[in-house]
Parts: C-alpha cells; structure tokens; sequence
C-alpha cells in the first residue's frame, strides 16, 4: 500500500482551491513548497548515564505575511513529511484569520510519556538552542502542540533569552502568565472551536441545546472545546483519548472528566460512562464529530462509517481529501481545522502584541476580541461557501489563499 504523506495532503487541498478561484500558477507554484526545512539531530544525556540522539524539524513553510508562527509536537510518529503539512496549514489558517503571520511548525520524534521531566527540559533546552538561528520575535514565533505545554514554552522561551543575554517573552507564545503568557490562551482553541460550532448551528438554524456530540481525543483542544459547548447545553455523550473510548447518552460532566487527566493523565481510570475500543467512537450515533487528536482519522475507508452529520476539526488535517468528497456528497457540513481550531493562534497573536507592547490585556478583553474575530471569519467562510457553491473547507482555503495573492501583488518576486 502507498505510504500517506499528510503534505500530499495539504498540497491537494491548496490544488482544489486553486482551482475553485483561478489563482494564479506562480503564486499556486510558490505555495506547493516550503520556504524552509530545518533538521537538527542532537545528544541527550539520560538519566539512565546513557547518551541517546534525538532527530527534530523547524518548518517555515510562507513568510510573505509576516513572522512564521506554529506549534512544536513532541511524538513518536513525528515525520518530515507530517511538519511540513503542519507548517502549511498555519499558513493559510494564519491569513484565514488575518494575522501577520506566515506558517510554521516543529517537532521532536520522541515519547515524552517515555521521558522524565529532567530529559524533557534537557530535550527541549537542546532543541531550542539547534533551531535558534531560525527563532525570533520578528522571524519565527514557537507555541505548544502535541504534548508539549506552557512548561516546554517556558524552557524554550529561557533558553532563547539566557542565549541572547537579555529576555525576550514575545519569543514564544502558550507561556505561562508570570511570563508573559496571555489570560485565556490555554482553553483559546477549545473555545475557538465552541465558537465556529455555534455559529454553524446558527446558520443551519438547528438548535445546539441537547446536540449530542464526540471528541475524539481529550487533551487540550478536545477537552475546553467540550467544556464550552456543554455550557452552551449541548450534550458530550462519547469522548476518547489514546487510553480509551468512553460513552454516556446523557452526556458526561466534562469538568469531572478533566480531573480524571489532571489526575492520572488518561482517561482509562474515569468512573463514568461505558468503555469502549478508543477507535469505536467515531462511528457512536450522535450530531456533531470534533476530532481532536491527530491527524488522517476520517478517511476514505470509514467516513461512510460516520452517523454525525457535522464536524468541527479541532485537530490539524484529521479528514483526507478523499474522506472530505465522501462526505460532502453525503451532505455532512465539515467546520475546516485552519477555521476551527485557529482560536489559538489567534490568542497567540494577542499574546505575541502583549509582551512586544509590554501591556497587558485583562481575560475579558482577549475573549471578546476571539468571539469577534471567529465570529466575522466563519461568515466570511459560510458566504464564500454559498456563493460560490463550495464546501466550507475549499472556501476557507480561497479567502486565505486570495489575501496571500494580494500581498504577492503588492510585494514581488525578490530581487
Ligand atoms: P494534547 O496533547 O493536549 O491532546 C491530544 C489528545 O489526543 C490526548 O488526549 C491524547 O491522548 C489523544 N490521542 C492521541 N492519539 C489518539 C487516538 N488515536 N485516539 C484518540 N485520542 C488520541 O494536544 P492538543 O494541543 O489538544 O492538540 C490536539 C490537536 O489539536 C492536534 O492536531 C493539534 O495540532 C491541534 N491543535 C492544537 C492547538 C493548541 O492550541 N493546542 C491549536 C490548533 C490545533
């Protein structure tokens, strides 16, 4: 079987909507690769006395908008290939959303579950120091991903400032408040995602009370985004993490769910709901599908399986191409990752604005400027989709990709 690339993927995605808007070939040509590819091998002492080599990425995939901006990943499954798609999906979800980035991404193949907190930090301390050529406030700007967090964002962040001699907080983003992190950003993609969800019952006119909905994967995105839509009266009645796949017909009280992580870290110990095989929870019998894991798990071979007729990705590229065709033919209204899961990066920009400017914003003012911003970018989205008679996806892509043309226009090909 041919090996899936994910930034084959994302190439065929920018293909589609390329056509979609008559993008012009030299700008579609430029947007195939990325600018840059960093790749850095580097020894860990263990604590074991042992020496052991870690391979990361850096991926600045388009800075024609501004400084790259993207997560790093820390993983086993962590590829080239999967960093470079990554750095492209924060490219056009950047100029989605119209912020002053381009798209990055980075990560470190590795099981953090594996590691102790001390070669963590050593890891990511290593890490940051082989990438800092590239790093920068005005060049390329970190945020968590993938088990990594505002503890990793704070080692980067030192890192880069005890290197540099002086310290620079607007470095990377996702960092604690007592250094500079933003109020509201650690729950702002699950938000974001409550958001574009409620804004897409809005405009179906179906009522979200009682909706019934599944995440797949409850870490940090999956696990705020079904805290705010419960508040919203909507109903959890499946969840999963890489542990486990928990379901409750009369939904879960997601607050309860969240100490059973900050617990144990997983959800297999969770008292509530029945076990089920992790994997079974895509195909439970419910409205709405937020897959909040990783990516490529709605695919061609069980997307037909799927009983929710709408999807919010709250995880980076978790439908392919092929999966997205079975399903607009079936009329499942799919919320693309790069709308629905950019509230973080739009309280990253906030968070990069705050430490440059050295003020700092009160958590209302960053969540009422999200709201605006997410709730102006899905009806742009929703317009562009009915007018031109696309799906939400293809149309997301054409608003991003039309705003990098523009700035193409004005910029030129150098020299
Ligand atoms: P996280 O590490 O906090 O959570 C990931 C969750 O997925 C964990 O609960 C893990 O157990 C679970 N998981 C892993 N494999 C699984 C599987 N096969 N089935 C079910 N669950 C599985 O990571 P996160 O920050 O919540 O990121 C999740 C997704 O959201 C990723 O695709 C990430 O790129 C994307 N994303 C994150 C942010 C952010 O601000 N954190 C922003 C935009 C997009």
């Amino acid at each position: 079987m041919k090996k899936f690339s994910v930034a084959e993927m994302a190439r065929q995605q920018v293909e589609k909507a390329s056509r979609a808007m008559n993008l012009p070939d030299a700008i579609r040509n430029i947007l195939m690769c990325p600018k840059r590819m960093l790749r850095v091998t580097f020894p860990i002492n263990m604590d074991d006395g042992k020496v052991q080599c870690f391979t990361g990425y850096r991926c600045q995939y388009n800075d024609v908008r501004g400084p790259t901006k993207g997560g790093v990943r820390y993983h086993p499954s962590v590829t080239e290939d999967e960093v470079i798609a990554l750095a492209a999906w924060m490219t056009w979800k950047c100029s989605l959303v119209d912020l002053p980035y381009g798209g990055a991404k980075g990560g470190v193949i590795c099981d953090p579950l594996k590691l102790s907190e001390r070669e963590l930090e050593k890891l990511t301390r290593r890490y940051t120091t082989e990438i800092m050529p590239v790093l920068g406030p005005n060049k390329d700007i970190p945020a968590p991903d993938v088990f990594t967090t505002s503890k990793t964002m704070a080692w980067m962040m030192d890192t880069f400032s005890m290197i540099s001699g002086y310290t620079e907080p607007a470095v990377v983003t996702g960092k604690p408040e007592v250094l500079g992190g933003s109020k509201g950003r650690k729950e702002a993609t699950g938000r974001g995602v409550a958001i574009v969800s409620r804004e897409l019952y809005k405009v179906l006119k179906r009522p979200l009370k009682d909706t019934r909905i599944i995440i797949q994967g409850f870490g940090n995105v999956g696990s705020y985004a079904g805290l705010f839509l419960s508040q919203m009266g909507a109903k959890v009645v499946a969840v999963s993490d890489a542990s486990t796949g928990l379901v409750e017909p009369k939904g879960f009280d997601i607050a309860e769910l969240m100490s059973v992580i900050e617990k144990h870290k997983c959800l297999e110990p969770a008292k509530t709901g029945r076990k089920i095989p992790r994997d079974e929870i895509l195909y439970q019998d419910a409205d709405l599908l937020i897959p909040a894991a990783l990516e490529n798990q709605i695919r061609s071979d069980n997307a037909s399986r799927l009983k929710v007729n709408l999807v919010s990705e709250g995880a980076n590229g978790p439908t392919t191409p092929d999966a997205d065709e079975i399903l607009e033919a079936r009329g499942v209204h799919v919320v693309p990752d790069i709308l629905a899961n950019s509230g973080g990066v739009i309280v990253s920009h906030y968070e990069w604005a705050q430490a440059l400017s050295g003020l700092y914003w009160e958590e209302q003012e960053v969540n009422d400027r999200l709201e605006k911003k997410l709730v102006r970018s899905f009806a742009e989205v929703w317009k562009r989709s009915q007018d031109m008679k696309i799906s939400l996806r293809t149309a997301a892509y054409v608003v991003a990709l039309e705003r990098i043309n523009e700035v193409y226009k004005y910029r030129g090909i150098f020299p």
